[in-house]
């Protein structure tokens, strides 16, 4: 069966695996819908990209994303709102930063219609996926893989574009305890840091899992040339509050230019929160933490949208932070998820309709 949506071509799943899901008990991306979306760059150019039944993909083994690492992604998520309409955040966002990630890996970037119209047909089609519960949202995995084949070291000459979809539930990672590195790095200058670089994540596992074993939760990433300054935490980017004023670093070759980042940065500017785009010192935060100054920490991105930390481990002390009442991390996570699930006025024209 075979059907045509703008130019997106659309074959049906025979049957849905929807009804075996428990949309109460959803944990984090770990379920998928019945379709994806597949685009092929051959013989030098992009193909229509196709709604298909969700399946495995076949590669040979000379793939060149099993060697060499080309691979990239964006996590961005669907919504529904109280009415049953379903809505984006700031999706142009990320196709412009897949295509960043996809120039630094040397790979063919992708024209925006076919990211714009592969994604809003694909999620048409999977409607009935995006959970309505409170909380819940439907997570939109865009990547693009080497396909092409060669034992050689250099770009492949064929690339899968796919977009898979998983409901997720509330991502309440509770209150994390952060360990600040010392030693390893998730980015150097001149390198990938800023890209969604499928090894970017691989490097940051055996790091994380030291710490684990330390009994933190979390990584916060340091710069790697002196490991002075603040940089990411874990896979979101991170902010400071000293006093009433909220930090984060500016973005770099080693930050990650989050879309989660900069919608906190307006919105806390639009709401009269003091901003300050600026390094941070591990330094002052230690001195702050000391001087009860230091008043929150948290992660932003996409999945937790605000991760509050409870506190951190540097150089074998911990520094815990204080409960706050009303904090940032909860007022702007409110504002942010207000505007995504359509329950208030979006004065920055952030949402997009599925349609
Ligand atoms: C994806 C990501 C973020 C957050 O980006 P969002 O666009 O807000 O989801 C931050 N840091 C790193 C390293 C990331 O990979």
């Amino acid at each position: 069966m075979e059907t045509m949506t703008k130019n997106v071509s659309v074959e049906k799943s025979k049957t849905s695996k929807i009804s075996e899901v428990d949309f109460n008990n959803l944990s984090f991306g770990s379920v998928y819908t019945d379709h994806m979306l597949v685009c092929d760059f051959v013989n030098g150019a992009w193909q229509t990209p196709k709604v298909v039944p969700y399946q495995p993909i076949t590669l040979e083994p000379s793939a060149k994303i099993f060697h060499y690492g080309q691979s990239i992604f964006e996590g961005m998520k669907a919504y529904k709102d109280e009415n049953g309409d379903a809505w984006l955040f700031r999706p142009l966002e990320n196709f412009k930063r897949l295509n960043k990630s996809a120039k630094r890996l040397a790979i063919p970037e992708l024209p925006e219609a076919y990211f714009m119209e592969g994604l809003t047909t694909l999620l048409q089609v999977e409607k009935d996926w995006i959970p309505q519960n409170p909380g819940s949202s439907l997570y939109v995995r865009p990547f693009i893989l080497a396909s092409g084949t060669g034992f050689h070291a250099s770009p492949a000459d064929e690339y899968k574009f796919i977009i898979a979809c998983a409901p997720s539930g509330a991502y309440f990672s509770g209150k994390v305890k952060v360990l600040i590195e010392e030693n390893y790095s998730r980015a150097a200058n001149g390198g990938v840091g800023y890209a969604k670089a499928g090894g970017n994540y691989a490097g940051q596992f055996y790091p994380t899992q030291l710490a684990i074993e330390k009994g933190y939760n979390q990584v916060i990433w340091t710069d790697d040339n002196t490991h002075e300054y603040i940089e990411e935490a874990g896979a979101m980017n991170i902010f400071v509050r000293i006093n009433d004023t909220l930090i984060t670093g500016p973005t770099s070759d080693r930050i990650l230019d989050g879309i989660t980042r900069k919608s906190i940065l307006e919105i806390a500017e639009d709401q009269g929160i003091a901003t300050e785009v600026r390094k941070i010192t591990v330094s002052e935060v230690v001195e702050a933490a000391k001087n009860g100054s230091l008043k929150e920490m948290f992660g932003a991105g996409t999945a937790a949208v605000v991760s509050p930390i409870a506190g951190f481990g540097y150089q074998g002390t911990d520094y815990e932070l204080p409960e706050l009442d009303n904090s940032y991390a909860t007022q702007l996570k409110t504002y942010i998820t207000d505007i995504q699930y359509n329950r208030t006025e979006d004065k920055f024209g952030w949402r997009y309709p599925v349609e």
